[in-house]
């Protein structure tokens, strides 16, 4: 690829990539002596490049790869990149910054195994389903001393390093893209980068240790990725005033509970379940009475037990391996293991019915046996908790008898919950091992791993959620890439008008606004007993049909119009969810249990909900799932916003996880999503389009008609502009630059290229 060149005016002609009209003078004109390219589709849709070969008024031939030639309407025409462009390292300094261009420089770059690209500020990481020879010290060191300008996540480590230490401010890197785009392992690739640079003090390997652990228990194979994480993770790497690490902290989001006790064919639950049945000693298999994995309920419904080239008995081993290191004693990690075990055996746990009225009780077999010991709890007092519920009617207190369906949700409950707890748990002696003792100097680079934009032909619950938080990540960008912009024309000396940009404001409002937002009446509704889905999606219909984000749908559906496009989401399972309550009797079981770990999570479920009565109307015993995300969301972006962001944004190449295949829609609607062709639009919205005075001088100034005196380059500069008639709202004069307002320059490059 051709080197890149650092000068901002470079940008030049960044600018009218929308109508075809500024270049189309040039083509009638030059076509056969220039050969001018243009992109066009073809009937799949598919970008294809061609050359002008003649145009006559509306209509162009175009002469195509393999001889083709056709005949198009000039309109269904975008200009395409000089050749020279070919795989430039930085989008923005492409001429023509339309769809099929920003493609195209991609795959050019990917095809030769450059996976990264920048687009302006922000890093775009295209996973090569394949070993890159792009890792490991040598490329660490060649960043480090800066003898490389490829765009990498080391180089963009690296920036972060250097800025949190130039200027005192905590620095994060936030990673976004979908599932399987690569998130995890860009995160990882910075982790090591930091690590190589800030290591010594030996809490390196326990952070890289903490990998393996959250990968365990917080990922599962899914269709889209044989290594999904099911949660999102912020981690924060603390440094001393000499840049070595001092100590972490790990903050996760949003797991996926429903996971444990259920998962679509094909897929697996949590990768550490199948670990432990495989790769456990036999002394605690017997301690544990584990089974083979096809002998769990959990794990039989959705027929996928082996995830191809992967070893689970020796993950467990890593897995074993890194709980030591974050020094989670065996005896502990045992306890740990026995939860894993009890959660696995509650799936297997089935009811017998005991009356004509649907009522069950839990069977006493070896489920429930075993249930029971590993928990330390009585038999009787677990069957009572999965088969009653007691209730408060007029101040008394009923014990009510459960239905098959009511007591494989309470069981069903539980076992999340305690899956929930643990991986809580977990996360929380890591911590305890990555701060102790180990100074902070509130100097920290944060990474965050986030769940990207998610639209399926179903959406629910946790599509809801994920797109929330990223309608929130992705106002954090927007105003984070209008701030640089900002910067720039200050600097330069220009005044910053406020400029008006399409912020996403009126889509969060939709979700925040209290108390006719999504959230808030999503809460509302789940405080009535009687509120049924459909209930839930009348109401909402009702009340935000004035929000243009918003669209009433049939029955149980719902259109939110997000940054990245429509979704319609199914209110199914919304109230369910949201509730996410756990009866107070099986939080009284946990705490009956003479186990430890049950009863710590027992502490603690009871500790969230006094903490959290007073948050919610009504008398629900515990904050709404939606609620408790909201406030972590708003944590985290606080905690983002004292920091200097960096961006990456992963980009998954095909669906069929393989190497080299490139397929263009699927990228160019992920490109959509992540906001990657919105950076262009936003600085469009400005003045897009900057050079040097001595550049524009020199570019342009022997189009000047009538000679002038002077030969400094702002009087050149002013004299071109006044000649070529250009409006002075459409630019501005700052110290040494330029700045001009989109399409602007089209006309003094048509100009020059007809004169040349
Ligand atoms: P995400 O976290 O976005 O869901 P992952 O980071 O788990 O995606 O990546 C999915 C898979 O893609 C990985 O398991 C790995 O096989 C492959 N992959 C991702 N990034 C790279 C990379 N830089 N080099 C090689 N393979 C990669
Ligand atoms: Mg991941």
């Amino acid at each position: 690829p051709v080197s890149s060149e650092s000068d901002a005016s470079s940008q030049l002609l960044n600018a009218p990539s929308s109508g075809v009209d500024s270049w189309w003078s040039e083509t009638s004109i030059n076509a056969e002596k220039k050969e001018i390219k243009a992109w066009c589709t073809d009937q799949n849709g598919e970008w294809v490049l061609g050359k002008i070969v003649s145009n006559t008024g509306e209509d162009v031939i175009l002469s195509l790869p393999k001889g083709k030639v056709v005949k198009v309407h000039r309109d269904t025409l975008l200009r395409a990149n000089p050749d020279i462009l070919n795989g430039v390292d930085d989008l923005m300094q492409l001429s023509y910054l339309n769809e099929p261009s920003v493609l195209y420089n991609l795959q050019y770059r990917y095809s030769q195994n450059f996976i990264y690209t920048k687009s302006g500020p922000v890093l775009i990481a295209i996973n090569p389903y394949k070993k890159v020879n792009l890792y490991g010290s040598e490329y660490i060191k060649a960043y480090r001393k800066r003898s490389t300008n490829n765009p990498h996540v080391y180089a963009l480590t690296d920036t972060a390093m250097r800025e949190m230490i130039r200027d005192e401010i905590s620095q994060s890197i936030i990673i976004s893209g979908e599932s399987g785009s690569g998130k995890t392992e860009t995160a990882k690739v910075a982790m090591q980068y930091l690590v190589a640079l800030g290591g010594g003090s030996g809490i390196e390997y326990e952070i890289l240790q903490s990998n393996p652990i959250l990968e365990a228990f917080g990922n599962a194979k899914t269709s889209r990725n044989d290594n999904s994480s099911r949660f999102g993770k912020l981690i924060e790497i603390h440094f001393s005033a000499t840049g070595r690490i001092s100590g972490a902290r790990i903050q996760t989001f949003l797991l996926e509970k429903s996971r444990v006790v259920q998962c679509s064919d094909g897929e697996r639950s949590y990768h550490v379940f199948y670990q432990l049945c495989a790769g456990a000693p036999f002394s605690l298999r017997e301690k544990l009475n584990l089974k083979n994995v096809d002998e769990y309920e959990y794990l039989k419904q959705s027929k996928c037990f082996q995830i191809s080239g992967v070893n689970d008995g020796e993950s467990f081993q890593e897995v074993m391996k890194a709980l030591d290191a974050v020094h989670i004693s065996r005896e502990d990690q045992e306890k740990v293991f026995a939860m894993l075990s009890t959660v696995l055996w509650m799936g297997n746990i089935s009811f017998t019915s005991i009356d004509n009225e649907d009522h069950v009780e839990a069977t006493i077999d070896e489920g429930v046996h075993t249930v029971a010991r590993l928990m330390g709890c009585n038999i009787e007092v677990l069957k009572l908790a999965l088969s009653t519920r007691k209730m408060e009617v007029r101040k008394e207190q009923i014990v009510k008898k459960l239905t098959l369906s009511q007591a494989i949700d309470t069981r069903d409950a539980l076992a999340k919950s305690i899956y929930v707890s643990l991986f809580e748990w977990l996360v929380e002696q890591i911590n305890k091992s990555l701060t102790v003792g180990k100074k902070r100097t509130g100097r920290y680079i944060s990474i965050l791993d986030i769940y990207g934009f998610e639209y399926f032909q179903k959406n629910t619950f946790e599509q809801f959620c994920i797109n929330y938080a990223n309608e929130r990540l992705q106002q954090h960008f927007n105003r984070h890439l209008f701030k640089l912009e900002q910067e720039e024309y200050i600097q330069d000396g220009i005044a910053w008008e406020k400029m008006d940009f399409d912020d996403n404001q009126d889509c969060l409002n939709l979700f925040e606004k209290k108390p006719l937002g999504l959230l808030s009446l999503l809460d509302e509704e789940s405080t009535f007993p009687n509120a049924t889905d459909l209930s839930f999606a009348s109401k909402l219909k009702k009340h935000l049909c004035s929000n243009p984000c918003f669209k009433g749908e049939r029955e149980r559906n719902f259109i939110v119009s997000h940054y990245a496009g429509e979704v319609m989401y199914d209110t199914f399972g919304f109230l369910e969810k949201n509730r996410d309550v756990l009866s107070m009797d099986s939080i009284h079981l946990l705490s009956s249990c003479s186990s430890e770990l049950p009863q710590a999570f027992a502490a603690k479920l009871i500790s969230q909900s006094e903490n959290s009565i007073s948050s919610l109307a009504g008398d629900s015993q515990k904050m709404s799932a939606t609620s408790k995300f909201k406030d972590q969301l708003f944590q985290l972006i606080q905690r983002l916003e004292s920091t200097t962001p960096h961006f990456i944004r992963c980009i998954k190449p095909n669906k069929l996880q393989l190497p080299d295949i490139y397929e263009q829609a699927f990228i160019l609607q992920q490109l959509k999503c992540c906001g990657v062709l919105e950076v262009g639009r936003i600085s469009r919205s400005g003045y897009p389009t900057r050079m040097h005075h001595q550049k524009f001088a020199k570019r342009y100034g022997f189009l000047l008609l009538e000679s002038i005196a002077s030969q400094d380059p702002l009087t050149v500069s002013v004299a071109i502009l006044r000649q070529f008639n250009i409006h002075p709202e459409m630019y501005h004069v700052g110290y040494t630059k330029l700045f001009f307002r989109m399409g602007q320059i089209g006309a003094l490059e048509d100009t020059r290229n007809r004169t040349l």
